[in-house]
């Protein structure tokens, strides 16, 4: 499996941050994809495609809650197109049949589409570890593969990368001259990988869609290489999740508008192809032979428990990355790995281990962004919000999430939110005791526990002069007597609590 760095989370994102490269990479997320994405839904109307969401929702729900019988509804079907289907319990299992298939077919040289599954299985390494040469033929994968690292984003892969990085990066591993023209680059890459496709015994790809009903393994590019990694080598082998099945090729044409719209703001990503078994007797080309491996890994864990199980609708598009102001902040590395952004920060934690990812969960605003932007209408703070209770809740030490100081704060904070008078006199001393950190308007620094993590990196704005319950008592009790003067206890808290 691809190595855990979620431990790190903290230390990494803190460094993403100081990164001015990786800032100013980054800044394509929100205005770039994310703009796309709101463009092409304007286009569509925004009535029809929250009917399409409700749409895929509904059957996403369906499948996972029947996930069994679309499983083997999908292995009858490839089977009969003459395939052959292989479970996966964990990234071993999987590296071990994907090795063997390759091993006792003589592969030499692989060529792969892109695929987040076998990033997380770290199947490169299982093959390489065999004397299989890999390599990644999606422009975004192979430069991350030439540059050895790995994806910061499900749908663009090399997204960190500035133009200029990746111009010096072919100049050291290509010897191909320094050039800022990206047409150019690409050029350069198609090139290089021209002679593999032709070399490659064996074509390796991942899946965006599985149709139960016909055995159709679906992958969606814009480079047209996942079609030659499919149909030029003897040995095809998809690799991918088992939750990526859906019934139905009607079922298909939903997600085929939703996904791309979602990811890149395109109505139908170049290439749409559907590989249904290897090459048959009167077909042009193809492959000999067709494998599908289906990889747990984790993922029982996920459908097994009610309030995660969710999870497993995603369709991998990244608009909740794009939209999300930590992803645009601090990228995908910082993550630790391979799944970044809000919907990483569910799956990593049951996938890798909840001890190893804490930090995720908290990797968030809660401001519901992530959710407006799911294609599939995925409830992600919910789920965040679940996570952090089980830290929060946790009985083992060095899972739980907070310290008898979170827990001292927090009932310290309800006991003041019941004590309205309390939290005037309060908000008087913090009015008197700001004076001397004041600076210039604005509280740079504090120097108390718990606060002064969150003031390292952020102004405090000042308490005001005068709080809301006495700018209403002075002026806007007066402005009428249809207004009550607020002396419930319930108002008097409120009030207080907006002026401080
Ligand atoms: S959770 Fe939703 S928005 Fe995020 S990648 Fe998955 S499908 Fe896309």
């Amino acid at each position: 499996m691809a190595e855990v760095k979620t431990q790190e989370f903290v230390a990494a994102s803190g460094a993403a941050m100081q990164n001015p490269t990786l800032r100013r990479a980054l800044r394509q997320v929100g205005t770039g994809f994310n703009g796309a994405r709101l463009e092409a839904i304007d286009e569509v109307g925004p009535q029809l495609w929250e009917e399409w969401r409700e749409e895929a929702q509904r059957i996403k729900r369906h499948t996972i809650d029947h996930l069994d019988y679309y499983l083997e509804m999908l292995h009858d079907n490839v089977t009969k197109a003459g395939g052959q289907v292989h479970f996966a319990r964990d990234a071993a299992e999987a590296n071990g049949i994907v090795a063997e298939l390759a091993r006792t077919r003589q592969v030499k040289l692989a060529t792969k589409s892109k695929s987040m599954v076998s990033e997380e299985l770290d199947l490169n390494q299982a093959l390489e570890g065999i004397g299989v040469e890999v390599f990644e033929t999606d422009l975004g994968e192979y430069i991350i593969q030439l540059a050895g690292e790995t994806p910061s984003h499900l749908v663009a892969p090399a997204l960190h990368k500035t133009k200029e990085q990746v111009a010096e990066l072919f100049n050291d591993q290509l010897g191909v001259p320094l050039t800022d023209d990206i047409e150019e680059m690409a050029r350069t890459a198609r090139e290089a990988l021209r002679q593999k496709f032709l070399q490659a015994d064996l074509g390796i790809s991942g899946a965006n869609f599985l149709v139960a009903e016909t055995g159709t393994l679906v992958i969606i590019t814009n480079e047209g290489n996942g079609r030659l990694c499919t149909s030029a080598p003897r040995l095809h082998i998809g690799i991918t999740g088992m939750e990526k099945v859906i019934p139905s090729v009607q079922d298909l044409a939903l997600f085929l508008r939703l996904l791309p719209r979602s990811a890149t703001g395109q109505r139908l990503t170049s290439y749409v192809s559907m590989v249904s078994g290897p090459r048959r007797s009167d077909d042009e080309d193809g492959p000999e032979e067709f494998h599908l491996v289906l990889v747990d890994n984790g993922r029982s864990k996920l459908l097994a428990d009610p309030d995660l199980r969710e999870s497993l609708y995603c369709i991998r598009c990244g608009a909740c990355l794009n939209i999300c102001p930590v992803y645009q902040k601090i990228g995908g590395h910082a993550y630790g790995w391979v799944y970044p952004g809000p919907i990483g920060a569910i799956v990593s934690p049951t996938l890798v281990g909840l001890k190893q990812a804490k930090d995720l969960p908290q990797a968030s605003s809660l401001c519901g962004a992530c959710r407006e932007a799911c294609p599939v209408k995925i409830n992600i703070p919910r789920m965040l919000l679940h996570l952090r209770h089980k830290l929060a809740e946790s009985q083992d030490p060095e899972e739980k999430s907070t310290s008898a100081m979170d827990s001292l704060a927090a009932r310290g904070y309800t006991w003041l939110m019941n004590n309205p008078s309390a939290l005037t006199a309060l908000g008087k001393l913090g009015r008197a005791a700001q004076q001397p950190l004041a600076g210039k308007g604005k509280i740079e620094k504090l120097p108390l526990p718990l606060v002064s993590q969150w003031t390292k990196t952020r102004d405090l704005p000042l308490l005001p002069q005068r709080t809301f319950r006495e700018i209403w008592a002075q002026e806007l009790g007066q402005a009428g007597s249809s207004i009550a003067s607020p002396t419930s206890r319930d108002t008097e808290s409120r009030d207080a609590g907006s002026g401080g």
